[in-house]
């Protein structure tokens, strides 16, 4: 990621973290401390933390986004500081080369990487507005590849469920336009497959403990009431034009 980039990303960072002061004095507290300097920095989510909110709590959205993807910041300028590959390599790139890696940090790396893209592309395509449904060429795809929309989302919902313990359940994307569902463990993404990520959802249950529990079916079902359609389109048409990165 290039310093430029980073410096954005991590300003616009802490102006959504300024602006939550309707959460918990403790856990904004903790949350507001300052990310450390270095190539990786949290992207901004674009809206409030309870902006979600009935199906995504404000807290779990701060806790998730700040503490757990802030995690991953933490650790990848910790790898960038003795590792050049971490700090000059882009995202994807080091994803598909992963096993090349230097062997000392290669799954915690991979880990970290992964974590980062992933969550990244998840704050992404969610939104308390937009379409709510798939439009133009990206419905006709997802007729096409996927069954239509009302079979994408019972099929989404399925392998989420499936996910066995902490995961992923993606839809990607190739450079024509054809879709594919894959589920991954841990922070695996499509991009150590060198696949681009239309979307995804996270079954980690620190997703959505808080407010639903055990009761992940619930949460798959009610995601989609977030789920950014005008965003993914333009992934679509992005991934189309050799232009998706994370
Ligand atoms: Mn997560």
């Amino acid at each position: 990621m290039n310093t430029q980039l980073s410096r954005r990303l991590f300003l616009a960072g802490a102006s959504v973290a300024a602006g939550a002061s309707v959460l918990p004095k403790a856990v904004f507290a903790q949350a507001a401390a300052p990310a450390p300097a270095g190539a990786f920095a949290l992207p901004q989510l674009g809206y409030a933390f309870n902006a979600l909110e009935p199906h995504i709590d404000a807290m779990t959205m701060e806790i998730h986004s700040q503490r757990h993807h802030g995690a991953f910041i933490t650790n990848l300028n910790n790898f960038a500081k003795d590792h050049g590959v971490i700090a000059n390599g882009s995202v994807p790139k080091l994803l598909a080369e992963w096993q090349q890696l230097p062997e000392s940090i290669r799954v915690g790396a991979k880990n970290s990487l992964g974590g980062h893209a992933n969550h990244t592309m998840f704050w992404q395509i969610m939104t308390p507005g937009g379409a709510k449904t798939p439009e133009g060429e990206l419905k006709a795809a997802i007729d096409r590849d996927l069954g239509g929309f009302d079979k994408m989302k019972a099929d989404f919902n399925g392998a989420g469920g499936r996910v066995f313990g902490s995961g992923w359940v993606f839809v990607t994307v190739s450079k024509e336009g054809k879709l594919a569902m894959v589920s991954k463990p841990g922070q695996d993404t499509p991009l150590m497959d060198g696949q681009m990520v239309l979307f995804g959802n996270d079954v980690w249950e620190h997703a959505y403990y808080l407010k639903y529990q055990n009761r992940r079916a619930e949460y798959l079902a009610n995601w989609w009431n977030v789920a950014n359609w005008s965003k993914i389109g333009e992934r679509f048409a992005a991934a189309k034009a050799g232009k998706l990165a994370i």
